[in-house]
């Protein structure tokens, strides 16, 4: 995990997550394996190969840094 920014070598870094919304429900961004698979009815997904999506934000510059574990 990030612990001092790549970019400005900062060690003010705070954990987080990124917003996804869906149908007015704010839920957390996620990776999923391979690619999208387009229905009528909006993505087809698999638990299985879905991970949630951590984040990492330099306070100092703003760079962020995604961890899908
Ligand atoms: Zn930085």
């Amino acid at each position: 995990m990030m612990r001092d920014c790549p970019k400005c070598g900062s060690s003010q870094v705070e954990e987080g997550f990124e917003i996804d919304k869906a149908h007015g429900e704010r839920v957390q961004a996620a990776f999923h394996k391979g690619k999208p698979d387009k229905r009528w009815w909006g993505l087809k997904t698999s638990k299985a190969d879905t991970l949630p999506i951590t984040q990492y934000r330099c306070a100092r510059c703003g760079y962020l840094e995604s961890y899908a574990i």
